[in-house]
């Protein structure tokens, strides 16, 4: 967390003044959009942090001074929502959960509780016990690989900025005042103040900090402002008004351009508005193909707020919902109830198209502060250690309530059950025992539920489920190939680090094989076969899955209509006939190299 940053005043360039040098910079483009516009520098002047010892007379004082502190920032969140729940837009509904998150950070979390010890045991004055905590906090989400997890700490900085101004006497800062067409520079921008940028003034923003999966990120997409996150040397020698343009897509900030980029970018505009036009003009057509086979696109979200851009996208159902991160951002374990009302939301949302509902994926480098108690050890090796099914077996209580609340919400729509890490026929055999048990308590309970039963299918994402694929497919109803995990454990390769990037290679033939001999597996035995990794949203590979025979891609939604696209171009005898030579190739290069030429229509 960044507390010191330096003040600048919002001073206009003089008008006279040499025409500055053009700078090129990249980061992150985690929102696409192209668009031209001034520098509006945010400073969010954050007081230098006093840190003192204080007497053991004066805890309760410092205790007092901090409620207080954290009854005003609760109203002042308080006061946001309420404007956020009259302004409706786009964004409204993240807004409004992530404004929910803040104020539950502050009502007798677990954060306010370590402040409160820290200033009690530590002694500390609350501004450093707040900062302390938040440290702490922050260091732990760091550990954590999963970039959509480890970005947690901007909520956690949000809150803990936000105590530390009330206790200084400081007010926030405004975001209200940009001048329209404002492109933001700042060095990080929380979620929360993302949520106050209108879209309709602000035409991009640029940040020094950030990832590409961070709450920030999530909320520039929903609001559709372009957005490029991580851009080092983003503040240095920016001033408020320079011209700059931004490639949301591509990562790019140009400082000053001259006239010669400026055209460039102009015409990059044109082009971007042409395909956007295009892209939305598929989203109510059928994704088939030409000789009319139909490929269903179905969308991955975490969320239930994540439905509507599913929808908007044309997905035809939810293909993987991962339901471990309603664990997350808590410090309590979601009961069967909580999870049952999600589960509700997103089905209602999605109005009859079928929702894949994961059991939790977590254990490792994924797990919520609310198991933190438990025993539970990751071992030496987490990637191959407590995770996943293997963790839901052990902990039956947890995987019981997830499968009653599945099994309940599947009275209201069609549902199907998706098991994580699937490594052997008795796992699966094991779950459907328990959804069998949990079925004749909901009865006995008359409770309603799913009738028939949901499908209970595999996630194959581990080599040694894809060679037993013919034998997991007598025992699943249906399979779905977990393209990222299959990539890193055939490989060895772990996929968040980046110093192996170059080698976690989805064109290696040994992953592909692995795709293919599962679809041969799930064909032989009759059942539907989806693909829900990154590797289902990356055109390049849609035709290699067709010509494997899958008939089902699930992707993040703001991928879907570039893959329906290249649906409507494909032929499905074509395609197994290109798949068939393209498998004799043993060099990962000449793979990729071939099938981009497909792509691009020269092969
Ligand atoms: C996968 O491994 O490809 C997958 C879809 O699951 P996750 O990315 O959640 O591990
Ligand atoms: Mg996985």
């Amino acid at each position: 967390m960044k507390m010191d940053k330096a003040s600048r005043a919002q001073e206009p360039r003089p008008a006279a003044a040499q025409a500055p040098r053009p700078k090129r910079l990249t980061g992150l483009g985690v929102s696409p959009g192209t668009v031209i516009g001034t520098v509006f520098l945010l400073d969010k002047g954050l007081p230098p942090i006093p840190e003192h010892a204080i007497r053991r007379e004066d805890v309760d004082s410092e205790l007092a001074r901090l409620t207080s502190a954290v009854d005003k920032a609760v109203g002042q969140l308080d006061a946001l929502r309420g404007k956020v729940a009259q302004g409706g837009g786009s964004g409204q509904q993240e807004a409004l959960a992530l404004l929910d998150v803040h104020i539950q950070m502050l009502q007798g979390s677990r954060l306010v509780r370590r402040v409160e010890g820290l200033i009690r045991e530590a002694r500390l004055n609350a501004e450093a016990a707040v900062e302390t905590a938040i440290g702490e906090m922050s260091a732990y989400f760091r550990t954590i690989s999963d970039p959509y997890l480890s970005a947690r700490i901007h909520d956690i900085a949000d809150v803990g900025q936000r105590l530390i101004r009330i206790l200084a006497g400081r007010t926030s800062h405004s975001l209200q005042e940009m001048p329209t067409g404002s492109i933001l520079f700042t060095e990080d921008l929380t979620p929360a103040e993302t949520v106050l940028l209108d879209p309709e003034r602000v035409a991009g923003f640029a940040t020094v900090a950030g990832g590409a999966d961070s709450h920030t990120a999530i909320m520039a997409r929903s609001l559709g402002i372009p957005a490029v996150l991580g851009v080092k040397g983003l503040i240095d020698g920016a001033k408020p008004g320079d011209r700059v343009v931004i490639d949301g897509a591509e990562g790019l900030v140009c400082l000053n351009p001259d006239r010669e980029m400026l055209a460039e970018f102009k015409s990059h505009i044109t082009l971007e508005q042409a395909e956007a036009e295009e892209l939305q003009s598929l989203v109510m057509l059928p994704s088939i193909t030409r000789d009319g086979v139909e490929i269903a696109l179905k969308a991955n979200i975490e969320l239930p707020r994540e439905t509507g851009l599913a929808k908007a996208a044309g997905a035809e159902g939810v293909g993987l919902l991962r339901s471990e991160f309603l664990f997350m951002n808590r410090d309590s374990l979601p009961s069967e109830d909580e999870q049952y009302e999600s589960f509700r939301e997103i089905v209602g949302s999605m109005g009859g198209r079928p929702v894949t509902i994961r059991t939790l994926d977590i254990g490792a480098d994924k797990l919520p502060l609310g198991l933190t108690g438990r025993e539970i050890d990751a071992g030496y090796n987490p990637a191959l250690g407590m995770r996943a099914i293997r963790f839901s077996l052990r902990f039956r209580s947890l995987l019981e309530d997830q499968i009653a609340a599945i099994l309940r919400v599947g009275a209201h729509g069609p549902v199907r059950i998706l098991l994580p890490m699937i490594t052997s026929a008795q796992e699966i055999m094991a779950v459907r025992r328990i959804v069998r048990e949990v079925a004749s308590k909901l009865l006995r309970q008359r409770v309603p539920f799913a009738d028939p039963l949901p499908p209970l299918g595999a996630m194959i994402e581990v080599p040694g489920a894809a060679l037993g694929a013919d034998h997991l497919a007598q025992v699943s109803d249906f399979f779905s190939v977990g393209t990222n995990d299959l990539t890193m454990y055939t490989l060895a390769i772990d996929r968040a680090n980046e110093q192996l990037a170059d080698l976690y290679d989805p064109f290696n033939p040994a992953v592909l094989r692995l795709i293919q001999f599962t679809a041969q597996a799930a064909m032989r035995t009759g059942i539907p076969i989806n693909i829900c990794g990154e590797m289902a949203g990356d055109e390049v590979f849609t035709e290699l899955f067709v010509g494997f025979g899958v008939r089902e891609l699930s992707m993040s939604a703001q991928r879907l209509p570039r893959i329906k696209r290249r649906v409507r171009l494909l032929e499905t005898a074509e395609a197994a006939h290109f798949v068939d030579r393209l498998m004799d190739e043993r060099d990962p290069a000449i793979i990729g190299k071939l099938l981009r030429q497909r792509l691009e229509g020269r092969a």
